[in-house]
């Protein structure tokens, strides 16, 4: 496809999902209704990969929605499922683009009109959900996975990167978590520099005397503080709360 045409595709799209985030972003700031979140597994070559995905089922990702329906309640909300979050089919499509390393914002830019193309092209709409989120699954030996999971909030997208293993479970969940609630406009709450968790967004209990050693991770830090210089990663659920600032960002309180 000549390098012309493909810009101006990418630019009808932009202007086609222009409108429709507008609507998107009015509707879920009032949480009268569940979110609906659709998640799509990303075909894979690598065998025992795609054996993870197909034997995925959603029965894996409902302790996700049991923690939302709880960490809501906290907050006055009265869903039993606030979050409901719905396993779509095997997509077959190449990997979506990569974020550019550099971040200069003509790059960016262009990468996230690139990454509006790619699920456009990709993400069938099956019925009408909140945010998309692709699941790229690699081979369970991998060593390092390429580049970040990503959520947007702009494009109601994220993009989670897991080895396809069932022990990894609890780290999906972390992640689909993680990455939907950026999708709903919450922020990080931790230094890209060290991953230190910020203080008071990324504290539980601020007013702890004394502050240390925290006893839960917001689940946009990911970690629990244990000392002013250390923090300790977990995946586990029951370890990992909304704080008020995400809570703030995602419309559960004013
Ligand atoms: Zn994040």
């Amino acid at each position: 496809m000549p390098k012309w045409l493909r810009i101006s595709i990418l630019l009808v799209v932009l202007v086609l999902v222009a409108g429709q985030q507008f609507l998107g972003k009015q509707r879920v700031s009032s949480w009268d209704e569940p979110v609906w979140i659709a998640i799509y597994p990303l075909i894979s070559d690598d065998r025992e990969a795609q054996h993870f995905i197909d034997t995925l089922s959603i029965a894996d990702l409902k302790p996700l929605e049991r923690w939302f329906a709880k960490e809501s309640e906290r907050y006055g909300m009265l869903f039993q499922r606030p979050i409901q979050l719905h396993l779509m089919p095997t997509v077959n499509a190449p990997s979506p683009p990569e974020a550019p390393a550099d971040r200069s914002p003509w790059k960016v830019a262009y990468w996230s009109l690139e990454l509006r193309y790619w699920a456009w092209k990709y993400l069938d709409d099956g019925f009408p959900t909140h945010s998309k989120i692709v699941m790229k699954v690699y081979p369970k030996s991998i060593e390092k996975l390429p580049g970040h999971s990503t959520g947007l909030e702009k494009l109601k997208l994220g993009i989670v990167k897991i080895r396809g293993n069932r022990i990894e479970l609890p780290y999906l969940r972390f992640l689909i978590g993680h990455e939907l609630l950026h999708t709903l406009g919450a922020s990080d709450k931790y230094s890209y520099a060290d991953h230190s968790p910020y203080y008071p967004a990324a504290f539980l209990e601020p007013d702890k005397k004394p502050l240390y050693p925290q006893n839960f991770a917001e689940i946009m830090a990911g970690v629990i503080p244990k000392t002013s210089k250390t923090w300790q990663p977990t995946n586990k659920l029951s370890l990992i709360k909304v704080g008020d600032d995400t809570a703030r960002e995602i419309g559960w309180q004013k």
